[in-house]
């Protein structure tokens, strides 16, 4: 999929806001959903998304939505920093196929990094579901 499209309800962040598919959920308010991603990259990896959107990509988001979510984006970073003492985060998104997007319901990536550990691969390897929600409880406590 390009940077031009039509946005598809059924994508999976879609179904996860209609409560039609699970996620292990680590944050909500009223403008953002956090969750767990199922093939982290690192331990700790969070998705955050934009609850009211039918944005694809960053460059498709309303203006209006775009600030809410940056600040729903920060507070995850910083409950994903306190509850696992990261030495660095990634905060990324990407937009388009070519840029290593799969997921076409904009979302940005919080990963935390340590000291000497390779980052995984991009949505490669299925988390335990235990140990997901048991780092979410973690998180989660740390939401301020
Ligand atoms: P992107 O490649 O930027 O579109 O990222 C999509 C992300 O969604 C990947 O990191 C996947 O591991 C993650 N993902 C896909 N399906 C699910 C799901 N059902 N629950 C949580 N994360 C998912």
């Amino acid at each position: 999929m390009s940077l031009d499209g039509t946005y598809d309800a059924g994508n999976i962040f879609a179904k996860i806001l209609r409560g039609e598919m699970p996620a292990v959920r680590v944050y909500e308010d009223e403008h953002v959903l956090a969750f767990m991603d199922v093939f982290p990259q690192a331990k700790g990896h969070t998705l955050v998304i934009p609850k009211h959107s039918t944005a694809r990509n960053f460059l498709e988001e309303a203006p209006e939505i775009v600030g809410p979510l940056m600040l729903g984006v920060q507070r995850v970073a910083k409950a994903v920093r306190a509850a696992l003492k990261p030495d660095g985060l990634v905060i990324t998104q990407f937009n388009g196929a070519p840029a290593g997007q799969t997921v076409y319901h904009l979302h940005f990536h919080i990963i935390p990094r340590w000291e000497g550990v390779p980052l995984g691969r991009h949505a490669e390897g299925m988390a335990d579901m235990q140990e997901l929600k048991g780092l979410a409880e973690q998180i989660s406590a740390m939401i301020s």
